[in-house]
Protein backbone atom coordinates (compact mmCIF):
# COMPACT_ATOMS: atom_id res chain seq x y z
CA UNK A 1 0.00 0.00 0.00
CA UNK A 2 1.94 3.66 -0.81
CA UNK A 3 1.16 6.31 1.14
CA UNK A 4 -1.96 7.76 -1.33
CA UNK A 5 -3.81 4.57 -0.54
CA UNK A 6 -3.16 4.60 2.90
CA UNK A 7 -4.35 7.90 3.73
CA UNK A 8 -7.08 7.34 0.93
CA UNK A 9 -7.86 4.43 3.72
CA UNK A 10 -7.21 6.52 7.17
CA UNK A 11 -9.43 9.24 4.84
CA UNK A 12 -12.38 7.25 4.41
CA UNK A 13 -12.58 8.84 1.26
CA UNK A 14 -14.85 7.32 -1.39
CA UNK A 15 -16.11 7.75 -4.82
CA UNK A 16 -15.25 10.60 -6.79
CA UNK A 17 -12.31 11.67 -4.16
CA UNK A 18 -8.69 10.27 -3.90
CA UNK A 19 -5.60 11.25 -2.74
CA UNK A 20 -3.59 12.85 -5.23
CA UNK A 21 -0.15 13.29 -3.58
CA UNK A 22 0.78 13.25 0.11
CA UNK A 23 3.42 15.78 0.67
CA UNK A 24 5.55 15.52 4.15
CA UNK A 25 7.20 18.78 5.97
CA UNK A 26 9.29 17.55 8.19
CA UNK A 27 10.62 21.23 9.77
CA UNK A 28 6.92 22.65 10.43
CA UNK A 29 6.03 18.41 11.37
CA UNK A 30 2.68 18.70 9.09
CA UNK A 31 1.17 15.90 6.88
CA UNK A 32 -0.35 17.90 3.35
CA UNK A 33 -2.96 15.34 1.88
CA UNK A 34 -3.95 17.04 -1.39
CA UNK A 35 -7.68 15.26 -1.91
CA UNK A 36 -9.13 15.81 -5.80
CA UNK A 37 -11.57 13.96 -8.28
CA UNK A 38 -11.59 12.49 -11.58
CA UNK A 39 -12.22 15.26 -14.53
CA UNK A 40 -16.01 15.02 -15.47
CA UNK A 41 -17.18 13.80 -12.44
CA UNK A 42 -20.87 15.35 -11.92
CA UNK A 43 -21.61 16.48 -8.45
CA UNK A 44 -25.51 17.70 -6.98
CA UNK A 45 -26.47 20.88 -6.42
CA UNK A 46 -26.52 21.33 -3.07
CA UNK A 47 -29.90 22.95 -2.42
CA UNK A 48 -32.02 20.88 -4.92
CA UNK A 49 -30.08 17.39 -5.03
CA UNK A 50 -29.50 17.72 -8.93
CA UNK A 51 -26.60 15.90 -10.84
CA UNK A 52 -24.58 18.46 -12.69
CA UNK A 53 -21.22 18.89 -14.39
CA UNK A 54 -19.02 20.81 -12.28
CA UNK A 55 -18.75 24.45 -13.78
CA UNK A 56 -15.72 25.71 -11.50
CA UNK A 57 -13.54 25.44 -8.39
CA UNK A 58 -12.89 27.53 -5.74
CA UNK A 59 -9.27 28.35 -4.69
CA UNK A 60 -7.67 25.39 -2.73
CA UNK A 61 -8.55 25.03 1.00
CA UNK A 62 -6.97 23.25 3.84
CA UNK A 63 -9.10 21.40 6.41
CA UNK A 64 -7.50 20.02 9.80
CA UNK A 65 -7.82 16.51 10.24
CA UNK A 66 -6.71 14.08 13.09
CA UNK A 67 -2.92 14.16 13.85
CA UNK A 68 -0.70 11.38 11.93
CA UNK A 69 1.31 10.48 14.78
CA UNK A 70 2.85 13.42 16.26
CA UNK A 71 2.38 15.18 12.77
CA UNK A 72 -0.40 18.03 11.91
CA UNK A 73 -2.27 16.62 9.09
CA UNK A 74 -4.39 18.60 6.77
CA UNK A 75 -6.52 18.13 3.68
CA UNK A 76 -6.16 19.97 0.71
CA UNK A 77 -8.99 20.44 -1.75
CA UNK A 78 -10.48 22.70 -4.53
CA UNK A 79 -14.12 22.37 -4.32
CA UNK A 80 -16.06 22.15 -7.09
CA UNK A 81 -19.22 24.41 -7.70
CA UNK A 82 -22.15 23.74 -9.99
CA UNK A 83 -23.84 25.36 -11.87
CA UNK A 84 -27.75 25.05 -11.40
CA UNK A 85 -30.56 26.31 -13.22
CA UNK A 86 -32.76 27.04 -10.33
CA UNK A 87 -30.33 28.02 -7.72
CA UNK A 88 -27.33 29.09 -9.44
CA UNK A 89 -23.43 28.94 -8.74
CA UNK A 90 -23.21 26.94 -5.59
CA UNK A 91 -20.35 25.46 -3.76
CA UNK A 92 -20.90 21.38 -3.49
CA UNK A 93 -21.11 19.63 -0.54
CA UNK A 94 -17.86 17.65 0.45
CA UNK A 95 -18.20 14.76 2.47
CA UNK A 96 -15.84 15.67 4.68
CA UNK A 97 -16.65 18.65 6.50
CA UNK A 98 -19.19 21.22 7.01
CA UNK A 99 -19.31 24.29 4.93
CA UNK A 100 -17.85 26.38 7.19
CA UNK A 101 -15.41 24.95 9.30
CA UNK A 102 -11.95 24.54 9.12
CA UNK A 103 -12.05 20.86 10.47
CA UNK A 104 -12.73 17.59 8.82
CA UNK A 105 -15.78 15.79 10.66
CA UNK A 106 -13.47 13.39 12.51
CA UNK A 107 -11.54 16.60 13.59
CA UNK A 108 -14.32 18.24 14.74
CA UNK A 109 -15.79 15.20 16.69
CA UNK A 110 -12.44 14.52 18.52
CA UNK A 111 -12.50 18.23 19.41
CA UNK A 112 -16.28 17.98 20.90
CA UNK A 113 -14.57 14.76 23.36
CA UNK A 114 -11.71 16.64 24.43
CA UNK A 115 -13.89 20.15 24.76
CA UNK A 116 -16.47 17.85 26.87
CA UNK A 117 -13.33 16.62 29.16
CA UNK A 118 -11.76 19.96 29.90
CA UNK A 119 -11.96 24.00 29.53
CA UNK A 120 -12.07 26.23 26.79
CA UNK A 121 -8.06 26.51 27.11
CA UNK A 122 -6.61 23.34 27.77
CA UNK A 123 -8.49 21.75 25.09
CA UNK A 124 -6.99 24.60 22.70
CA UNK A 125 -3.83 23.27 23.88
CA UNK A 126 -4.11 19.59 23.34
CA UNK A 127 -6.26 19.91 19.85
CA UNK A 128 -3.11 22.63 18.75
CA UNK A 129 -6.01 24.73 17.55
CA UNK A 130 -6.39 28.56 19.12
CA UNK A 131 -9.07 29.57 21.56
CA UNK A 132 -11.19 31.08 19.29
CA UNK A 133 -11.36 27.72 16.84
CA UNK A 134 -12.16 25.70 20.08
CA UNK A 135 -14.99 27.73 20.73
CA UNK A 136 -16.28 27.79 17.26
CA UNK A 137 -16.34 24.20 17.25
CA UNK A 138 -18.59 23.98 20.64
CA UNK A 139 -20.69 26.96 19.03
CA UNK A 140 -20.76 24.82 15.56
CA UNK A 141 -21.96 21.78 18.17
CA UNK A 142 -24.57 23.18 20.00
CA UNK A 143 -26.17 25.31 16.78
CA UNK A 144 -25.94 21.39 15.14
CA UNK A 145 -27.89 19.81 18.18
CA UNK A 146 -30.48 22.69 18.72
CA UNK A 147 -31.42 22.28 14.75
CA UNK A 148 -31.36 18.45 15.14
CA UNK A 149 -33.44 18.33 18.71
CA UNK A 150 -37.16 17.69 18.77
CA UNK A 151 -38.92 21.15 19.60
CA UNK A 152 -41.07 20.52 22.30
CA UNK A 153 -42.11 21.52 26.02
CA UNK A 154 -41.32 18.82 28.86
CA UNK A 155 -44.08 17.63 30.58
CA UNK A 156 -42.09 18.47 33.86
CA UNK A 157 -40.31 21.24 33.65
CA UNK A 158 -37.86 22.83 36.53
CA UNK A 159 -37.25 26.27 37.17
CA UNK A 160 -33.96 27.66 38.46
CA UNK A 161 -32.35 31.24 39.01
CA UNK A 162 -28.30 31.00 38.43
CA UNK A 163 -26.25 34.05 39.28
CA UNK A 164 -23.87 34.10 36.76
CA UNK A 165 -21.20 36.59 38.40
CA UNK A 166 -20.21 37.94 41.56
CA UNK A 167 -22.56 40.86 41.20
CA UNK A 168 -25.99 40.44 40.90
CA UNK A 169 -26.45 39.13 37.75
CA UNK A 170 -28.58 36.53 37.25
CA UNK A 171 -29.85 33.92 34.52
CA UNK A 172 -32.82 31.49 34.36
CA UNK A 173 -32.57 27.94 33.91
CA UNK A 174 -35.52 26.24 32.51
CA UNK A 175 -34.73 22.41 32.73
CA UNK A 176 -36.39 19.03 31.60
CA UNK A 177 -36.77 16.96 34.96
CA UNK A 178 -37.52 13.86 33.25
CA UNK A 179 -33.93 13.95 30.98
CA UNK A 180 -31.79 15.87 33.24
CA UNK A 181 -31.53 18.32 30.55
CA UNK A 182 -31.17 22.46 30.35
CA UNK A 183 -33.87 23.28 27.69
CA UNK A 184 -33.20 27.20 27.99
CA UNK A 185 -31.24 29.56 29.38
CA UNK A 186 -32.54 33.33 29.69
CA UNK A 187 -31.29 36.34 30.80
CA UNK A 188 -32.21 37.54 34.50
CA UNK A 189 -35.14 36.34 36.74
CA UNK A 190 -37.97 38.61 35.45
CA UNK A 191 -41.20 37.53 34.09
CA UNK A 192 -40.31 38.13 30.83
CA UNK A 193 -36.93 35.78 31.44
CA UNK A 194 -39.20 33.19 31.72
CA UNK A 195 -42.17 34.34 29.30
CA UNK A 196 -39.97 33.75 26.37
CA UNK A 197 -39.33 30.67 26.51
CA UNK A 198 -42.83 29.59 26.53
CA UNK A 199 -43.82 31.89 23.83
CA UNK A 200 -42.00 30.08 21.36
CA UNK A 201 -44.57 27.48 21.73
CA UNK A 202 -48.25 27.19 20.82
CA UNK A 203 -50.95 27.14 23.62
CA UNK A 204 -51.60 23.64 22.72
CA UNK A 205 -48.04 22.73 23.32
CA UNK A 206 -48.02 24.93 26.71
CA UNK A 207 -51.40 22.69 27.97
CA UNK A 208 -49.73 19.73 27.64
CA UNK A 209 -46.65 20.70 30.49
CA UNK A 210 -48.42 18.30 33.75
CA UNK A 211 -46.27 20.35 36.28
CA UNK A 212 -43.86 23.03 36.82
CA UNK A 213 -41.13 23.16 39.72
CA UNK A 214 -40.00 26.07 41.58
CA UNK A 215 -39.57 28.67 44.27
CA UNK A 216 -42.24 31.08 45.63
CA UNK A 217 -40.53 33.97 43.24
CA UNK A 218 -43.64 35.72 41.77
CA UNK A 219 -42.10 36.81 38.48
CA UNK A 220 -41.96 32.57 37.99
CA UNK A 221 -45.62 32.47 39.18
CA UNK A 222 -47.24 35.12 36.92
CA UNK A 223 -44.73 33.69 33.57
CA UNK A 224 -46.01 30.03 33.93
CA UNK A 225 -50.05 31.22 35.06
CA UNK A 226 -50.39 33.54 31.95
CA UNK A 227 -48.70 30.46 29.57
CA UNK A 228 -49.56 27.13 31.13
CA UNK A 229 -53.27 26.51 31.16
CA UNK A 230 -54.57 25.09 34.82
CA UNK A 231 -50.86 26.74 36.44
CA UNK A 232 -52.38 26.66 39.99
CA UNK A 233 -52.57 23.25 39.80
CA UNK A 234 -49.32 22.45 37.93
CA UNK A 235 -47.07 24.60 39.96
CA UNK A 236 -45.01 22.97 42.65
CA UNK A 237 -42.64 25.33 45.37
CA UNK A 238 -40.23 23.09 45.33
CA UNK A 239 -39.02 21.53 49.13
CA UNK A 240 -35.36 23.02 48.43
CA UNK A 241 -36.64 26.16 48.04
CA UNK A 242 -38.73 26.22 51.02
CA UNK A 243 -36.24 24.67 53.34
CA UNK A 244 -33.57 27.23 52.04
CA UNK A 245 -36.17 30.03 53.29
CA UNK A 246 -36.32 27.90 56.75
CA UNK A 247 -32.54 27.46 57.11
CA UNK A 248 -32.26 31.27 56.35
CA UNK A 249 -34.90 31.76 59.26
CA UNK A 250 -32.81 29.64 61.09
CA UNK A 251 -29.74 31.12 60.47
CA UNK A 252 -31.14 35.06 61.59
CA UNK A 253 -32.09 33.38 64.69
CA UNK A 254 -28.78 31.77 65.60
CA UNK A 255 -27.09 35.54 64.38
CA UNK A 256 -29.15 37.35 67.00
CA UNK A 257 -28.57 34.80 69.72
CA UNK A 258 -24.99 34.59 68.84
CA UNK A 259 -24.04 38.33 69.60
CA UNK A 260 -27.17 38.76 72.76
CA UNK A 261 -24.87 35.43 74.43
CA UNK A 262 -21.16 36.90 73.40
CA UNK A 263 -22.17 40.07 75.10
CA UNK A 264 -22.30 37.82 78.02
CA UNK A 265 -19.33 36.34 77.70
CA UNK A 266 -21.51 33.03 76.36
CA UNK A 267 -19.13 31.61 73.25
CA UNK A 268 -21.71 28.56 73.09
CA UNK A 269 -22.96 29.78 69.39
CA UNK A 270 -19.34 30.88 68.26
CA UNK A 271 -18.60 29.03 64.98
CA UNK A 272 -21.92 26.87 64.81
CA UNK A 273 -23.32 27.77 61.84
CA UNK A 274 -23.27 24.89 59.54
CA UNK A 275 -23.63 22.52 62.41
CA UNK A 276 -27.22 24.18 62.39
CA UNK A 277 -27.75 23.87 58.79
CA UNK A 278 -26.72 20.79 57.68
CA UNK A 279 -29.06 18.12 57.74
CA UNK A 280 -28.45 16.28 60.97
CA UNK A 281 -28.01 12.09 59.13
CA UNK A 282 -24.93 13.98 57.25
CA UNK A 283 -22.95 15.20 60.60
CA UNK A 284 -20.31 12.73 61.29
CA UNK A 285 -17.37 12.43 63.77
CA UNK A 286 -16.57 15.47 66.09
CA UNK A 287 -19.05 17.66 63.94
CA UNK A 288 -21.81 14.92 65.31
CA UNK A 289 -19.98 15.21 69.01
CA UNK A 290 -19.88 19.24 69.18
CA UNK A 291 -23.30 19.43 67.44
CA UNK A 292 -24.89 17.25 70.01
CA UNK A 293 -23.78 19.40 73.29
CA UNK A 294 -25.43 22.54 71.92
CA UNK A 295 -28.31 20.74 70.51
CA UNK A 296 -29.94 20.22 73.93
CA UNK A 297 -29.27 23.24 75.63
CA UNK A 298 -31.84 25.98 76.18
CA UNK A 299 -31.31 28.04 73.30
CA UNK A 300 -33.35 29.42 70.98
CA UNK A 301 -31.38 28.47 68.19
CA UNK A 302 -31.74 24.77 69.13
CA UNK A 303 -35.82 25.67 69.08
CA UNK A 304 -35.06 27.13 65.31
CA UNK A 305 -33.60 24.29 64.53
CA UNK A 306 -35.89 21.21 65.47
CA UNK A 307 -38.58 23.43 63.56
CA UNK A 308 -36.75 23.24 60.47
CA UNK A 309 -35.97 19.81 61.19
CA UNK A 310 -39.18 18.65 61.69
CA UNK A 311 -40.37 20.74 58.26
CA UNK A 312 -38.46 18.22 56.20
CA UNK A 313 -40.57 15.29 57.23
CA UNK A 314 -43.71 17.01 55.30
CA UNK A 315 -42.55 15.73 52.04
CA UNK A 316 -42.42 12.00 53.54
CA UNK A 317 -46.10 11.83 53.78
CA UNK A 318 -47.80 9.09 51.62
CA UNK A 319 -51.28 11.53 50.99
CA UNK A 320 -51.71 15.23 50.91
CA UNK A 321 -54.14 14.62 53.87
CA UNK A 322 -51.46 13.46 56.41
CA UNK A 323 -49.40 16.32 54.94
CA UNK A 324 -52.19 18.68 55.81
CA UNK A 325 -52.30 17.43 58.94
CA UNK A 326 -48.76 17.47 59.76
CA UNK A 327 -48.78 20.63 58.54
CA UNK A 328 -51.34 22.44 60.60
CA UNK A 329 -49.92 20.54 63.42
CA UNK A 330 -45.90 22.29 62.32
CA UNK A 331 -47.94 25.88 61.39
CA UNK A 332 -49.35 25.97 65.32
CA UNK A 333 -45.91 25.07 66.92
CA UNK A 334 -43.98 27.49 64.66
CA UNK A 335 -46.25 30.50 64.85
CA UNK A 336 -45.86 30.09 68.90
CA UNK A 337 -42.64 29.25 69.41
CA UNK A 338 -41.64 33.89 70.12
CA UNK A 339 -39.02 32.92 67.03
CA UNK A 340 -40.03 35.84 64.45
CA UNK A 341 -37.92 34.50 61.96
CA UNK A 342 -39.47 31.06 62.23
CA UNK A 343 -42.63 32.72 62.44
CA UNK A 344 -42.38 34.59 59.48
CA UNK A 345 -41.10 31.83 57.44
CA UNK A 346 -43.91 29.53 58.55
CA UNK A 347 -46.55 32.38 57.64
CA UNK A 348 -44.76 32.39 53.95
CA UNK A 349 -45.52 28.86 53.54
CA UNK A 350 -48.84 29.13 54.64
CA UNK A 351 -49.53 31.94 51.82
CA UNK A 352 -48.36 29.46 49.28
CA UNK A 353 -49.36 25.95 50.65
CA UNK A 354 -51.89 25.52 48.19
CA UNK A 355 -48.63 25.07 45.58
CA UNK A 356 -46.61 23.63 48.33
CA UNK A 357 -48.69 20.48 48.19
CA UNK A 358 -49.72 19.90 45.17
CA UNK A 359 -46.09 17.98 45.22
CA UNK A 360 -48.04 15.33 46.14
CA UNK A 361 -50.09 15.08 43.31
CA UNK A 362 -46.74 15.07 40.58
CA UNK A 363 -43.80 14.46 42.88
CA UNK A 364 -41.75 16.18 41.72
CA UNK A 365 -38.60 18.31 43.25
CA UNK A 366 -36.20 20.46 41.22
CA UNK A 367 -33.39 17.95 42.59
CA UNK A 368 -32.21 17.33 39.55
CA UNK A 369 -31.73 21.38 38.65
CA UNK A 370 -30.10 21.52 41.62
CA UNK A 371 -27.68 18.80 40.42
CA UNK A 372 -27.54 21.25 36.96
CA UNK A 373 -27.05 23.78 38.73
CA UNK A 374 -23.75 22.61 40.79
CA UNK A 375 -22.73 21.10 37.17
CA UNK A 376 -23.06 24.19 35.82
CA UNK A 377 -21.16 25.87 39.13
CA UNK A 378 -17.99 23.64 37.95
CA UNK A 379 -18.82 25.00 34.11
CA UNK A 380 -18.20 28.52 35.65
CA UNK A 381 -15.04 27.73 37.79
CA UNK A 382 -13.34 26.19 34.77
CA UNK A 383 -13.68 28.63 32.38
CA UNK A 384 -13.07 30.92 35.37
CA UNK A 385 -15.52 33.43 34.40
CA UNK A 386 -17.08 33.91 31.02
CA UNK A 387 -16.11 36.84 28.28
CA UNK A 388 -19.81 37.32 27.68
CA UNK A 389 -23.29 36.24 28.70
CA UNK A 390 -23.93 34.56 25.42
CA UNK A 391 -20.58 32.42 25.73
CA UNK A 392 -22.13 31.09 28.96
CA UNK A 393 -25.33 29.97 27.22
CA UNK A 394 -22.93 28.04 24.85
CA UNK A 395 -21.02 25.95 27.34
CA UNK A 396 -24.38 25.45 29.23
CA UNK A 397 -25.78 23.88 26.13
CA UNK A 398 -23.12 22.18 25.21
CA UNK A 399 -22.77 20.74 28.63
CA UNK A 400 -25.97 20.42 29.87
CA UNK A 401 -28.36 20.65 26.93
CA UNK A 402 -28.59 16.51 26.06
CA UNK A 403 -27.70 18.05 22.37
CA UNK A 404 -26.14 15.70 19.89
CA UNK A 405 -23.34 17.92 19.25
CA UNK A 406 -21.38 15.62 16.53
CA UNK A 407 -21.47 16.10 13.04
CA UNK A 408 -24.07 14.31 11.08
CA UNK A 409 -22.31 13.09 8.59
CA UNK A 410 -19.76 10.87 11.16
CA UNK A 411 -20.41 7.42 10.81
CA UNK A 412 -17.62 5.10 11.27
CA UNK A 413 -15.35 4.89 8.20
CA UNK A 414 -16.20 8.18 6.53
CA UNK A 415 -14.39 11.56 6.94
ZN1 LIG B 1 -30.42 23.40 -7.48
Amino acid sequence: MDSKELYRVLLGLSEPWTVERVQLDLARQEVSVFVAHPPKTRFRCPRCERELAAFDHVTERRWRHLDSCQFMTYLHAQPPRVQCPEHGRLQVALPWAEASSRFTHMFEALAIDVLLAANVKRAAQLLRITWDEAWGVMTRAVLRGQLGKEFALPEHIGVDEKAIAKGHRYTTIVCDLDQGTVQYVGEERREESLATYFAAFTPQDCARVAAVSMDMWPPYINAVRAAVPGADEKIVFDRFHIMQHVLAALDQVRRAENKALRAEGDGRLVNTKYLWLRSQENLTGAAATRFSAVKHAALKTARAWALKESLRTLWDYATEGWAQRFWRRWYFWATHSRLTPMIGAAHMIKRHLHNVLTYFSHRITNAVAEGLNSKIATIQKRACGFRNYSHFKTAVYFHCGGLNLYPSALTPGKV
